[in-house]
């Protein structure tokens, strides 16, 4: 049955596989011996290696040890999760903020827990596997609306049984395409409809807005959108999620998200080291500007080279191919030119529009960017795809 299975997926150029990367995901990374450019992490600050949140992590461990020892509400709250949780709230100004274990566990238990089976969900079609798992768990009926498009969204809005609570589910920077969602036009459709909106903000913290607490604040909607979740695990370099809020709201979740109560916290090393990210994103934000120096390098060497370029606004750069043998191609011709970026196909992604999702980071130097541009050109040009 697994063969049977394993053997469908191969024929549709849709098996996965695991490769082994034997050294730090940085700028560059070291697969099967060689050093290759690596074109495909969320580390986008490189705060996953920079030496304070390092540091942050092995002194926590030597404290606080390896594990947690249980959920929190079963043997307390460790210090460095109290700390993490003060300077999410502190950074995104809001009077509270609830980590998680993990961004995928934060969707799946704070969606069913602000819905159930009598209310009525609207998302993106693009939203987060984690997003569409949540809303399905919540029991709510599920409608999706076209991507980004508000007029769906509104049609769907109006044509509602009023009283039902409904919630709108976005992502706030698209993770597979890399464009924002119009958050003015769905904070001001959410309070013309009394609906509430959960924004998924995974890519957008850290990185977008002028001081980097993200989506909300890149579209001037902080004060109107009360709570939001993002994660610890991309920009910040650690691991794990959070939702911020008003206090009342993290005491509910507190009460009633299944993935918080039910799991052990997580390490105390991700908190301390979530902790000092933040801090470091704060008081360098020349990281941020080598990041968006980067990204427009990139984006503009590939427009350059013919790569049909998703409308992206972000250092998401996906290169639309279509069918995901073409897709894998290029990716295997990539990984021999040197640069690693998967190919992203379904059910990642919608039928037809297989990809090479190329992220850039603010460590990557434009000696590694341009590198990477020629081994992009050698692959394109062997296979026909620019
Ligand atoms: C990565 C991601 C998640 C999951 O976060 P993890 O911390 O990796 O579990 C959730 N939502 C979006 C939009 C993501 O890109």
């Amino acid at each position: 049955m697994f063969e049977e299975h394993l053997k469908k997926l191969d024929d549709q150029h849709l098996l996965r596989r695991l490769q082994t990367i034997a050294s730090a995901t940085g700028p560059t990374v070291m697969l099967n011996g060689r050093e290759i450019i690596l074109l495909s992490s969320n580390n986008y600050l490189g705060l996953a290696t920079h030496p304070t949140v390092v540091k942050a992590a092995i002194d926590a461990t030597r404290r606080y040890g390896a594990g947690s020892g249980a959920a929190r509400l079963v043997c307390g709250t460790l210090t460095p999760h109290e700390s993490l949780e003060a300077t999410l709230a502190r950074f995104k100004g809001t009077e509270a903020a609830l980590a998680f274990a993990a961004g995928y566990l934060t969707n799946i238990s704070a969606i069913p827990a602000l819905i159930g089976k009598d209310g009525l969900i609207f998302a993106d079609r693009l939203c987060h596997a984690s997003l569409i798992d949540g809303c399905r768990l919540s029991g709510a009926t599920f409608r999706v609306y076209h991507h980004r498009d508000m007029n769906h969204l509104e049609q769907l809005l109006a044509r509602r049984r009023t009283a039902r609570r409904t919630l709108i589910v976005t992502d706030g920077l698209f993770s597979m395409d890399g464009d924002i969602a119009p958050m003015k036009d769905m904070a001001q459709l959410a309070e013309q409809y009394g609906a509430a909106l959960y924004v998924d903000d995974a890519h957008g913290t850290g990185i977008l807005g002028r001081t980097g607490r993200g989506t909300l604040e890149h579209c001037g909607v902080e004060s109107r959108v009360p709570y939001h979740m993002g994660t610890l695990s991309k920009a910040i370099g650690s691991a794990g999620g959070y939702l911020v809020g008003s206090a009342s709201f993290i005491a509910y979740l507190v009460n009633t998200c299944r993935a918080f109560i039910y799991t052990t916290a997580p390490p105390p090393a991700s908190a301390a080291a979530a902790t000092a990210a933040i801090q470091v994103l704060e008081q360098e934000p020349e990281r941020r500007a080598r990041l968006w120096r980067n990204r427009d390098r990139l984006a503009q060497g590939l427009t350059r080279l013919g790569f049909r370029l998703a409308a992206s606004e972000s250092p998401i750069l996906p290169v639309i191919v279509g069918d995901p043998d073409q897709a894998m191609n290029l990716a295997q011709a990539l990984l021999t030119h040197g640069v690693y970026a998967p190919a992203i196909r379904p059910p990642t992604v919608p039928p037809a529009t297989s990809r090479i999702r190329f992220t850039i980071t603010a460590d990557h130097t434009n000696e590694h960017i341009d590198g990477a541009l020629a081994a992009l050109e050698r692959a394109g040009r062997s296979l026909n795809v620019m």
